[in-house]
Parts: C-alpha cells; sequence; structure tokens
C-alpha cells in the first residue's frame, strides 16, 4: 500500500492561500505519479490566527505541526496586523514561536539560477550561469541569542575614559551546536556534489576556531567522501559575486548565515523563486524566502514557484522522495524554459500571452509532471 506522509498546511495571510493551493496540487501530482499519498491538516498561523483566537500561534497549530510528518508554510503578515505596541500579537511572532518550538536549528536556502531568468540578476550572465549552492545557516545559536546588556558606565576607561554608555553582546557556540549543523551541511552535500565550504573569522574569533576543528572533525570521521575547505567571511562575500557558480553548500554561524544568505539570494534577482527549509531533529519546515505581498494579494497574480520550490526541498529533505524531487525541479525548469512567467519575472520582451497568473503556472508545472 502507498505510504502516506501528514503534512501540515499552513497559508497564513495575504497570497499565502494562493500559492500553496499551488504547492498542493503539485504534490498531488507528484503522489499519484509516484503512488504516494499526502494528508494535509490546515491550521492558523499569523495574521489569521491574530484574527480567529488572539494569537499569532495558537496551541491547536502547534499540535498540528508537531504531529505532522512536515510542515509547509506560505507567508504570514500585512498591513493590517501591524503594530508598534508591544502589547499587541504580531503575526511573526508565530514564525518564530513555531521555529522555536519544532527545534529548527538548520536554515537552508538554495540559491539557483534557473538558465532562462539569468538576466534578472544585477551580475553579468556569465558570471551567474550555472550556480546552484545551498547556504547552511546554523539558526539558534550565536550573537542573536547571546548574552547582552547596555548599561551606563561611571567610570569609562583608556585614553577616551569618559563616562558613557556601553553594550555588548555575545558570540558564543557549544560544541553540540557545531556538530548537528556540521552533520547537517554534509548531509546536504550528500544529495549534491559533496562539496562543503564552511565559513568562519578562525583568524580572529575563538568561536570560529573550535567551529573549524569540529566541522574538521565531523568531516573527517563520518564523511570522508565530502570535499570540505574553510573560507573566511570577509572573503566569502566577495566570492560569492566573484565566482559563485564555484559553491555547493555554504554552511556558517547565525549572523554570518544571515548575510550572506541575503547577498546569496540577490545573485538570483527573483524573489518569488527562492524557497527555504527550516530543519530540527524532528518535524521540518518549509516556506518560500518572499512575504505575504499584501500589494497583489488576492489578484491572482502571485508567483507560485518558490512555494512549489519549498515543496521540492519537503520531498528532498523530510520523505527522502529525490527522483520527486528532481522532477518538480526539471518540471518548473522546462516551463521557464518555454517562456512562461508570471508578472514579477516577466521580462521586457516577454510576450503577453506567457504572462500566466498564479493558478495557470501550477497547472503548467503539473502538466510537465
Ligand atoms: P514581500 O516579500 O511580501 O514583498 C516584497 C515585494 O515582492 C512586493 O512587491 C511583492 O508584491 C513582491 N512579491 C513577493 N512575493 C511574491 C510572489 N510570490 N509573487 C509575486 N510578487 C511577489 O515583503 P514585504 O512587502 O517587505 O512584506 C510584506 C509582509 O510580509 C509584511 O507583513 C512582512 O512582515 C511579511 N513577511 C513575511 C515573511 C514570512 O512569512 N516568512 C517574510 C518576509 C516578510
Amino acid at each position: 500500500m502507498a505510504k502516506t506522509y501528514n503534512i501540515c498546511l499552513l497559508p497564513g495571510d495575504g497570497i499565502g492561500p494562493e500559492i500553496i493551493a499551488e504547492g498542493v496540487k503539485v504534490l498531488d501530482a507528484v503522489g499519484v505519479k509516484y503512488d504516494t499519498a499526502f494528508a494535509y491538516t490546515e491550521a492558523l498561523l499569523g495574521g489569521c490566527a491574530i484574527d480567529a483566537t488572539g494569537t499569532a500561534l495558537p496551541d491547536e497549530t502547534l499540535h498540528v505541526a508537531e504531529a505532522s510528518d512536515a510542515v509547509l508554510l506560505a507567508a504570514v503578515g500585512g498591513p493590517k496586523w501591524d503594530t508598534t505596541d508591544p502589547a499587541k500579537p504580531r503575526p511573526e511572532q508565530g514564525l518564530l514561536g513555531i521555529r522555536k518550538a519544532l527545534g529548527l536549528y538548520t536554515n537552508l536556502r538554495p540559491v539557483q539560477i534557473f538558465a532562462a531568468l539569468a538576466d534578472a540578476s544585477t551580475l553579468k550572465p556569465e558570471i551567474v550561469d550555472g550556480v546552484d549552492m545551498m547556504i547552511v545557516r546554523e539558526l539558534t545559536g550565536g550573537l542573536y541569542f547571546g548574552r547582552r546588556e547596555r548599561f551606563y558606565d561611571e567610570e569609562g576607561c583608556g585614553t577616551h575614559g569618559a563616562a558613557g554608555q556601553r553594550a555588548y553582546d555575545t558570540l558564543e557556540y557549544r560544541e553540540y551546536e557545531v556538530e548537528r549543523i556540521a552533520r547537517q551541511a554534509f548531509e546536504a552535500a550528500r544529495k549534491r556534489r559533496n562539496k562543503v565550504t564552511s565559513v568562519d573569522k578562525a583568524n580572529v574569533l575563538e568561536t570560529s576556531r573550535m567551529w573549524r576543528e569540529i566541522v574538521h572533525r565531523i568531516g573527517a570521521e563520518e564523511y570522508p567522501d565530502v570535499e570540505l575547505e574553510d573560507l573566511l567571511v570577509d572573503n566569502t562575500a566577495m566570492q560569492l559575486i566573484s565566482r559563485p557558480v564555484d559553491f555547493d553548500v555554504v554552511v556558517t554561524e547565525n549572523m554570518f548565515g544571515d548575510i550572506l544568505s541575503d547577498e546569496a539570494a540577490q545573485i538570483t534577482g527573483s524573489l518569488g523563486m527562492l524557497a527555504s527549509a527550516s530543519l530540527g531533529d524532528g518535524t521540518a519546515l518549509y516556506e518560500p524566502s518572499h512575504g505575504s505581498a499584501p500589494d497583489i494579494a488576492g489578484k491572482g497574480i502571485a508567483n507560485p514557484l518558490a512555494q512549489i520550490l519549498s515543496v521540492e526541498m519537503m520531498l528532498r529533505y523530510s520523505f527522502n522522495l529525490g527522483e520527486a524531487a528532481d522532477d518538480i525541479r526539471r518540471a518548473v525548469t522546462a516551463v521557464l524554459d518555454e517562456g512562461w512567467r508570471t508578472g514579477d519575472i516577466k521580462q521586457a520582451d516577454t510576450p503577453a500571452d506567457k504572462v500566466v497568473g498564479t493558478v495557470q503556472m501550477g497547472d503548467l508545472v503539473v502538466a510537465h509532471l
């Protein structure tokens, strides 16, 4: 009998419900082709959850997510819930809350250039042609979660010793945190081109020196088949835009990853095409990198491809259905090669009859599957 995977659907706000419907359509098509069944349970997250329950992450949603094999999220937020009142709930609390509750310590962000869209990049086509990398960012440690303080320093110090404000943040990692993210990176590399670039600042930071040692130990002991190189973060920032084609998996700590993943995303120039995955040791979460695009919500023109590519990641990383995942990627590539575009990725020379809406784009991908 076909295996059934239970998926928690979180459509969220704005264009969320429109694009997630296309993701489900693609999953259903994969199910038919590969004799696999997907069962869905929809739950509330973000602004819609605030409206219905007063909180961005209702307990019920968390229970459904925890009981599922994977979570497919669209996007949350919108002007309706924008508030500067710290006492009021905000949609993104739902996102942060669910990531924390599911213990998601790894963020995977693929950066891939589809040849048909190469001219959307701000870099020269010959530089971006063939770019296909995966940024693996540690999500729960480092500077963003370290001890921090801001205070008035009465005494001051040194030659500029005047009294004044003083603040610090601490960058701290524990061995197990580096070990587990290193394993995620090596595992991802094995599903790709078998190469990991570990990014640090080992010439300055003690955390980086420890990071480098641990990544090398895990690599040598458990993944001798995967090529490993080290790169300093400042150098990486340059290499990412001068020779992006050479990168396969890039693994790094939280803040470096935050910055480098945005830089790398910009290489593609197409927000509506970028998916991401957040993994821990249990249920993982898959979502587009973009937001809820309230400016185009309800118009049927949102690009569903980032959502569809997040489904591809789900099949690959949560369900080990690599062949089906490859199939989705091939289908998306074929649709783009045929010239089909949603409004956000249309080019100056795209004929009007090749510009399609959300539902048609989903249908085209399904037809290719
Ligand atoms: P956004 O990504 O929603 O939109 C930026 C621009 O890109 C807009 O012009 C939008 O129309 C366009 N765009 C985004 N996705 C698109 C798609 N799939 N197809 C076509 N065009 C698309 O970012 P924003 O405008 O800064 O934020 C809007 C709301 O989304 C805010 O409330 C923000 O907090 C929220 N947000 C949520 C997430 C998330 O859920 N992970 C991420 C970022 C922003």
